[in-house]
């Protein structure tokens, strides 16, 4: 159900930008700390779609790795599995540098659409 209200809040954010055009593609940035299963995102993604200016459109999900850095004694790494505790001085203090976004880049509109919805 957590993808569910993502293709709910990421299409939403679609039609704000669209303008009532037809969208083809939406790019999105997804950190992986989000947790997102890019399989049920697009299945969502697509229900929610259905009716709305973004029907049919492709959904493209660029995910982001996750980065930490250990604040006591700056080491930085690469987070596989969720353990916030540095290797070097086993320190808890982490800071999170990327790894949260969700963020919708970019959409592609095509303007002979918009032609066609617009009034006569
Ligand atoms: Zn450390």
């Amino acid at each position: 159900m957590h993808e569910l209200s993502l293709s709910s809040a990421i299409v939403d954010t679609v039609e704000r930008h669209a303008d009532g055009r037809r969208v083809t593609t939406v790019t999105m940035t997804i950190g992986s700390l989000r947790q997102v299963v890019a399989e049920s995102l697009s299945f969502y993604f697509e229900i929610v779609s259905r009716g709305r200016v973004c029907e049919g459109a492709t959904l493209e999900q660029n995910y982001v790795e996750a980065r930490v850095r250990c604040v006591p004694c700056d080491r930085g790494w690469t987070l596989d599995q969720p353990i916030f505790r540095c290797p070097d001085c086993g320190g808890s203090e982490i800071e999170v540098l990327s790894g949260e976004e969700f963020e919708v880049d970019s959409i592609d509109v095509t303007e002979e659409e918009a032609a066609c919805i617009a009034p006569r």
